[in-house]
Order: C-alpha cells, then structure tokens, then sequence
C-alpha cells in the first residue's frame, strides 16, 4: 500500500496552485511513479512511455494482461506523427478529430521512443492527443508521451470521477489528478489507419457516421483470435460491473436496481437521460454503473439504447458489461 493523494485542480487548470500540481505530476512520472489523470473520455493511468519499469508497475497495478497494448498519448499530430509512420487517412483524421477521442493506431516508426512493454512488442501503436485541458497541460509540462490506460482495474468498469478511480486503485498510485467528471464518459474510438480505409477497432465518441460525414466511411474490425488480439478492446467481458448486467429491460425484476433511457423503462430507478439524449446517456453510463453495484440490490437491468451514432458505442459496452466473465 502507498499512500494516494488525491488533488483537485481548477477545470482549465488556469490557477498557479494548478500548475504547481501539473508540476509535481511531470516529476513524479519522470521518476517512474504512476499518475491517475482525467481525459476528455475517461481517467487514465498514466506512466512515463519510455520507461518500461513504471510500464511493467502499470499492468501489474491494473493487472492487465501483458498482451493488452497501451494507448500513448502526445501533445499533437506533429508528436503523433514521430511516433507512428503517417498515412494519408491518418492526417485527414487527426486534423478532422484531434484534439480528441480518437485513438490511430499506425505503424510504429523504428527509433520510437516508446517502451515495447507498452506496445505488447506489436509493430504498430496507438496513439491520442487528448482535448482535455489538464491532460495537455501534464503533457506540455513532461514534454513527453504518457502511456495511459484507463485508470480501474482491468476488466472493471471505466473511471469517469476521481472518486471513481480512488475506489478501485487508491493506495496503488501516488497522485490522482481530480478534474471533475469526464465530458464525454466513454473510452475513444480506436481505428486502425495503415491502410485507405478507417477500420474501427473500438466504437466510441467518433462515430461511423462522423467518419462518413467526413468522407471516410469506415469498415469494423474483425473479432480477434484468441491469444492474438488485434485490439484486446474486443474481449468478450471487459468494462464490467460486479453484479448481473441484464440488458434491453422494460421493467425491473425483483432484485434488479434498473437504469432507464428516455421513455422507455419509465419506471427506473435512475435514468442515463430522461429526453433520450446520446452524449448525455454516455457521459453518465459508467457513473450509474458504479452506482448499481454500490445501490442494495442484487442485480442490475438496463433499458434498451437505440443503435445509432453514440449508441453503437453504448452498446458496445454494455454487451461486454452484461458477458459471462471468463
Ligand atoms: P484502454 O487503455 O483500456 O482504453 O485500452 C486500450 C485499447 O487500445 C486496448 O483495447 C488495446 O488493445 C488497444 N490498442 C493499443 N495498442 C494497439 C495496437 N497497436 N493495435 C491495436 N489496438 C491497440
Ligand atoms: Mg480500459
């Protein structure tokens, strides 16, 4: 056990009190140390991406599989780009998305920096420049890439308070970064642009129908083999609460604590969004999960989310949270 500290900064970080924080966040990473900090998507664990040491200490904290590669994040395309080989649909989408919830993976360059602890020694990477102000100011300040997962347990649901990391990691990392709750609430989209064509590996806040608009429709990944995932996102059980997740619900059962959606479920207990709102739904989803399993009840139900835009990657959460654990 070590003792965590957790420090509240100011949302744009504009304060110098903020800034003595971010300070001794850069130090405490480049002394090898983990540092839990908010995204625009959801809290990530963050660890100096060339050392390999604190990388090692991440999975372990996490107890994340070694195979289940990091998303390292940069301060913009330009440090992207000298980390992963650019293709020409890498520039059109990160000057379409970032900064923001979008994850590339490319081809790693050789003389990337990158520790290949973080990467599962594959020949590609993922990469991000996060929209989050305090996260680019901890950027800025190291003037290096992190390594972030996100901030939970493996398997477990996705943090999007501070208070949601303390649960699930406090007393295994120094410092928790507390920005308040995550905007958007779901983890990126990940899409793999080595070739022509925009392959999602992971739905989220940048839709199919944003890469369409954009000119770029998009292809979805392929469910990985066994042992050899392309993007580990795509395990079965992932992002899941600690008790029964049962999905397109109508009405409670007995013993269910049911989470409603617009109209439907009227008679919940606490609703993603009463007007039936995407982005307001996937900000507050893994908020009302956590609540779920701290509320007395044994079981969770969850009203039916409609399929498009966001609700694909809504979606693609709650399957995962409702599978059997393996
Ligand atoms: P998390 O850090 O928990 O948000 O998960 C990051 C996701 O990015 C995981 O599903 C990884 O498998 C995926 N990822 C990271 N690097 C790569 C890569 N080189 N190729 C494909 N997926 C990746
Ligand atoms: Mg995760």
């Amino acid at each position: 056990m070590i003792a965590t500290e957790i420090k509240k900064l100011s949302p744009d970080a504009s304060l110098a009190a903020d800034r003595a924080v971010l300070a001794d966040a850069a130090d405490l990473l480049l002394a090898g140390e983990l540092v839990a900090f908010p995204t625009e998507t959801v809290y990530g664990l963050g660890a100096l991406a060339s050392n390999s040491g604190a990388i090692a200490r991440l999975y372990q904290t996490k107890g994340r599989p070694a195979f289940n590669p990091l998303i390292a994040h940069i301060s913009d395309a330009e440090a992207a780009f000298r980390l992963g080989k650019p293709t020409q649909l890498a520039e059109t989408l990160a000057a379409a998305f970032w900064p923001g919830p979008l994850t590339l993976v490319l081809e790693k360059k050789p003389d990337c920096p990158v520790s290949q602890l973080a990467t599962a020694g594959l020949d590609s990477i993922a990469l991000r420049v996060p929209a989050n102000p305090l996260a680019r100011q901890l950027l800025a300040q190291l003037g290096a890439p992190i390594v972030a997962p996100s901030a939970n347990p493996s398997g477990q649901l996705s943090p999007s308070t501070a208070d949601h990391v303390a649960a699930g990691l406090g007393g295994e990392v120094r410092l928790i970064l507390d920005g308040g709750p995550c905007e958007k609430g779901l983890e990126s989209t990940i899409i793999d642009a080595r070739s022509d064509r925009p392959v999602i590996l992971r739905p989220g806040p940048v839709t199919a129908e944003m890469l369409t608009a954009l000119g770029q429709p998009s292809s979805p990944g392929q469910p990985s083999s066994p042992g050899q995932p392309i993007s580990p996102g795509q395990l079965a059980s992932h992002y899941a609460p600690q008790k029964p997740l049962r999905l397109n619900a109508i009405t409670a059962q007995q013993g269910e604590w049911l989470i409603g959606f617009g109209r439907l479920a009227p008679a919940c207990d606490v609703t993603l969004s009463e007007s039936g709102d995407l982005t307001e739904a996937a900000a507050r989803l893994f908020d009302l999960l956590h609540a779920a399993d701290a509320a007395d009840c044994q079981r969770i139900a969850i009203a039916p989310i409609p399929e498009d835009g966001l609700g694909a990657a809504i979606n693609d959460r709650l399957r995962r949270a409702a599978s059997p654990k393996a």
